[in-house]
């Protein structure tokens, strides 16, 4: 079998090579390439250049900001990237919350969320694993509890990546502890700045901060 690029696809990848060549920064190429790691502003960065052109989210539907390319392009497209030593954007935003937001989220969540996503204007924090739940997530105990308009969470999750910095979290915790333990857990957003979350770090190396502990207080 012989595969080959159809010409409007070889016209795309000269698009994507010029794009690159205009826009990546050629001391970000060169950390992620030597597997340094580049800052949030860096980051950000690449994420906005992306965003602009219309190409910062090749997994969403075109309806919230995909590019609806075909499977051959996108396929081209994280060669070019790799190729090229350009930034992965944040999974957490483009690959976790992000589409359980587009499958799941209400039309508010979807207009809130998904353009600050596309654009960094918001970062995450992933808040599953807790002291007594790790690979078995069905253990969960962080609470959520309805007040009104609001949840009233209590809890903590541990190794916490990127918390320090992060602006949301989402997480999973026990809305209902009645159902057996597989159920009763929900997907749940909310904002690191609220004055209730408290963030410990765990361990750092080379002065480097890799884990935390989220507390729900
Ligand atoms: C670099 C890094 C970043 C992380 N960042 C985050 C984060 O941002 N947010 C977050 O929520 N979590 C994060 N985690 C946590 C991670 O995703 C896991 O949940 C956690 O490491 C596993 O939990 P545990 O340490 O309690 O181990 P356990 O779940 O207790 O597992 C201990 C060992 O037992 C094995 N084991 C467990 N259950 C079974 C089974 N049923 N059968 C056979 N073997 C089993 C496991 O494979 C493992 O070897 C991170 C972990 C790492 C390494």
């Amino acid at each position: 079998m012989r595969l080959q690029l159809l010409n409007e696809d070889i016209t795309f990848r000269e698009e994507l090579r010029a794009f690159l060549a205009d826009n990546l920064d050629p001391d970000v190429a060169e950390k992620v390439r030597f597997g340094y790691p580049i800052s949030r502003e860096e980051q950000d960065a690449w994420t906005r250049k992306l965003n602009a052109k219309g190409w910062a989210a090749p997994n969403w539907p075109v309806e919230v900001g995909g590019p609806g390319w075909s499977m051959v392009r996108r396929h081209i497209f994280d060669i070019e990237m790799k190729l090229h030593h350009a930034p992965e954007l944040q999974g957490f935003g483009f690959s976790m919350v992000g589409p359980a937001i587009i499958k799941y989220g209400t039309e508010d969540q979807k207009s809130y969320y998904l353009p600050k996503i596309l654009n960094a204007d918001i970062s995450w924090c992933q808040g599953y694993s807790e002291p007594g739940a790790g690979s078995d997530l069905a253990s969960v105990s962080t609470r959520a509890v309805v007040d009104g308009d609001d949840y009233v969470v209590t809890g903590s999750k541990i190794w916490t990546s990127a918390a320090e910095r992060a602006d949301h979290i989402f997480m999973l915790v026990r809305t209902d502890p009645d159902a057996k333990p597989q159920l009763g857990i929900s997907f749940l957003l909310a904002d690191m700045r609220d004055p209730a979350v408290r963030v410990e770090p765990l361990m750092a190396f080379n002065g480097k901060r890799l884990w935390n502990q989220v507390f729900f207080d």
